[in-house]
């Protein structure tokens, strides 16, 4: 191994800097030339390709987002755009390529590596925390974090005009993030693609919340929950409440930056370096993970979009805490 390739592809998420940084510096620890790729696989096909430093990435463990940016790359679905990228990477006698993102860019690097000799390794970056193999994803906590630190706001606002609030989170499709943020923030109610929840069953409980003058109400909804989002969610209630007065707040990208937290910084670092390592080792095409606190490996084609089961105590500790 010698020259090693470093991108950030798909969703951007907290803490991708933080990864970049340790791929960095462990490889020119081990006297690897590092490169860094612009934009993902497309960067690749249009070889933006550069040497990086170990000072390259000063001053990026705290940046949200990414400095090698991240793109959606078409050609890369072709075999014909996989072998330019394969050839463009050769230009550069990169043996060894990391890539950041989720599972549609673990696939990509999956069918690359399949088709020509340049091994994958891939750290599973995305606020979604969907992914088999690991128990957290780099960009999860931030994204959690940042949700908790709005809803909190909402509380407040929520508390001086006795409203009802229906927020919505991001986690596509996925709940995690309106499970932890919800549980968090103390809402009485969280909604989320792996569990049905009957609306008139909620609705049912915010009468009875009146009668006994609850007076703050806060339901979270995943956006990808099958009700359809916090705007429908609000105006069911609304139809069925009119009393109530009741907001939607849809808390949108701002769960996708900031700087990251010390947890995703931890993990980023962690799992950056056992990147390297991996590909030092002889252990190729696998995604870097985290399970049980130990590093774990998972083959590129096994690292899929997975629901990982939640128990369901998790729901009976939200109905008690929040009656
Ligand atoms: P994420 O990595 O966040 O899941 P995408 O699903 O958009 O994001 O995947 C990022 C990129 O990975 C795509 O734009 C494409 O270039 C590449 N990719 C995704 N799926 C495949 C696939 N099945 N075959 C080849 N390349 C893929």
């Amino acid at each position: 191994l010698n020259n090693i390739a470093v991108l950030t592809s798909g969703g951007d998420a907290p803490g991708m800097n933080a990864a970049v940084r340790a791929v960095v510096r462990t490889g020119i620890y081990h006297q690897l030339n590092v490169f860094g790729v612009m934009y993902g696989y497309r960067g690749i096909l249009k070889n933006e390709i550069f040497p990086m430093e170990s000072k390259s990435v000063a001053n990026i463990i705290q940046r949200g987002g990414t400095i090698l940016k991240t793109a959606r790359c078409k050609e890369f679905y072709e075999y014909e755009g996989r072998k330019k990228a394969y050839e463009n990477l050769k230009k550069h006698n990169i043996d060894g390529l990391v890539v950041i993102g989720g599972d549609g860019s673990f696939n990509g690097a999956q069918k690359f590596s399949q088709e020509f000799d340049i091994p994958c390794i891939g750290l599973p970056g995305t606020i979604d925390k969907d992914i088999a193999g690991t128990d957290f994803t780099i960009g999860f906590d931030t994204a959690v974090n940042t949700a908790i630190e709005a809803i909190d706001k909402i509380r407040d606002t929520a508390d001086a005009h006795d409203r009802l609030f229906v927020i919505e989170v991001m986690g596509r499709d996925a709940g995690y993030i309106a499970l932890h943020s919800g549980i968090a923030t103390g809402a009485e109610h969280i909604m989320m693609p792996e569990r049905k929840t009957e609306l008139h069953d909620i609705i049912e409980e915010l009468q009875a919340n009146e009668r006994r003058k609850k007076l703050v109400n806060l339901i979270v909804v995943a956006e990808g929950d099958e009700t359809g989002g916090a705007n429908e969610v609000a105006r069911r209630i609304k139809e069925s409440c009119p009393q109530l007065d009741t907001r939607v707040c849809i808390l949108g990208h701002i769960q996708r930056g900031g700087s990251p937290t010390c947890t995703d910084r931890i993990l980023a670092s962690r799992m950056g370096y056992a990147a390297v390592d991996a590909l030092l080792e002889g252990i190729h095409n696998v995604m870097i993970g985290i399970v049980n606190d130990k590093i774990h490996y998972t083959p590129l084609d096994k690292a899929v979009k997975a629901k990982q089961e939640i128990d369901p105590e998790w729901f009976k500790i939200v109905k008690i805490l929040a009656s």
